[in-house]
């Protein structure tokens, strides 16, 4: 054997630390069977598909999960041939240098919010595993800081609705799904159960100016907090005439996915609903919170149907914002994951190094 060869053979294993750790990222779809068949203005169902992701490294494994939006033309079969085309760009990564490895996955795949949601969950949980602390400390945030979170309500036939809100007993606001002809039947069967604060969510659900001005005022008379998109995505300014002509505060949803979008809509709105699978994961999302605190907006994050990991993890989040609408896994009967807690309505983050998730036994 020459010399060069010898010395080659010698240093391989050092030379192979220098082309950075061996880090492999996998992914599959999850099938989460619903408690009740959740019905809003988009749609009915009675189970959803996530996709779950796990990034190995190091001998540690971080997971995440985001929920595909039809809406958006999202599939779980399409996150996982995503991930499958990122295998060489995570091969040689570092994933505690999450930030920098995020936007080589958001230079490379376009659209697929909720694929990259998944990847950035497992990038966060791998990262502060890593350091051995939650993601909650990692960021620096106090978990005590967490807002309470309500509970949602579909919408229903009356008797389902009175039902639903009982079962709920142990939530102290509700969030409730209106945008139909029957809101008034959804509103009265909610209130002969209960006199808790409401949250409204419209759904892009009412059509004209008018039609949402007459249905708000009605509203304010109900004991109700605030009310989500009351028109669609697309009518932004007469979304602002609704606004002036109403006093509930307005937060959007459909008109806010990314953080682009938040200095857009600003004017029209008094809040956000920030979610972490349209906005393509935490650190997008963080990023949403940080630009609508400057611009005096309130700060709502919420979520779609997802197992504990998805709900955990954007849970991370809530010490810094003023509204939780995190219930995502309690709609669901065979949750995978146990993790973020809800005590007398309060998120209670887990002490968990990483996003703090275990597998249900
Ligand atoms: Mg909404």
């Amino acid at each position: 054997m020459r010399r060069r060869d010898c010395l080659a053979l010698a240093f391989s294993p050092l030379l192979g630390a220098a082309a950075g750790p061996r880090t492999t990222i996998s992914a599959r779809s999850m099938r989460l069977d619903l408690v009740n068949t959740w019905t809003t203005v988009m749609s009915s169902s009675t189970f959803r598909e996530t996709l779950g992701v796990s990034v190995v490294s190091g001998g540690i494994t971080g997971v995440g999960e985001g929920a595909p939006i039809v809406r958006y033309n999202e599939s779980a079969a399409q996150g996982i041939e995503i991930v499958s085309g990122l295998r060489e760009v995570f091969a040689g990564a570092d994933p505690s240098q999450y930030v920098k490895l995020l936007d080589r996955v958001f230079a490379k795949v376009d659209g697929s919010w909720a694929t990259k949601a998944a990847i950035d969950i497992a990038l966060h949980d791998w990262a502060a595993k890593r350091l051995g602390v939650p993601l909650w400390k990692m960021w620096g945030l106090d978990r005590n800081d967490a807002p309470l979170t309500t509970f949602s309500i579909g919408i229903d036939t009356a008797e389902v609705i009175r039902r639903k809100v009982r079962e709920a007993a142990a939530y102290p606001v509700l969030k409730i799904k209106v945008g139909l002809a029957n809101d008034e039947e959804v509103m009265e069967a909610v209130r002969a159960e209960t006199k808790k604060p409401l949250r409204l969510d419209a759904n892009e659900g009412w059509k004209t100016v008018d039609e949402a001005v007459r249905k708000i005022k009605w509203l304010e008379k109900q004991g109700v907090e605030f009310i989500e998109q009351p028109l669609p995505a697309s009518m932004l300014s007469e979304i602002g005439e609704v606004r002036k002509r109403v006093d509930l505060p307005i937060f959007a949803d459909e008109c806010c996915l990314h953080p682009e979008d938040i200095p857009r809509i600003a004017p029209y709105f008094d809040g956000v609903n920030i979610k972490v699978d349209k906005a393509g994961g935490l650190h997008q999302a963080m990023r949403m919170i940080e630009m609508a605190r400057a611009l005096k907006l309130k700060v709502m994050v919420g979520c779609m149907v997802s197992s504990s990991l998805a709900i955990t993890a954007a849970a991370q989040l809530s010490p810094l914002i003023d509204y939780a609408d995190l219930d995502g896994n309690l709609l669901i009967k065979n949750d995978p994951y146990e993790g973020v807690k809800v005590v007398s309505g309060k998120l209670v983050l887990p002490e968990r190094p990483g996003v703090g998730v275990v597998a249900r036994g």
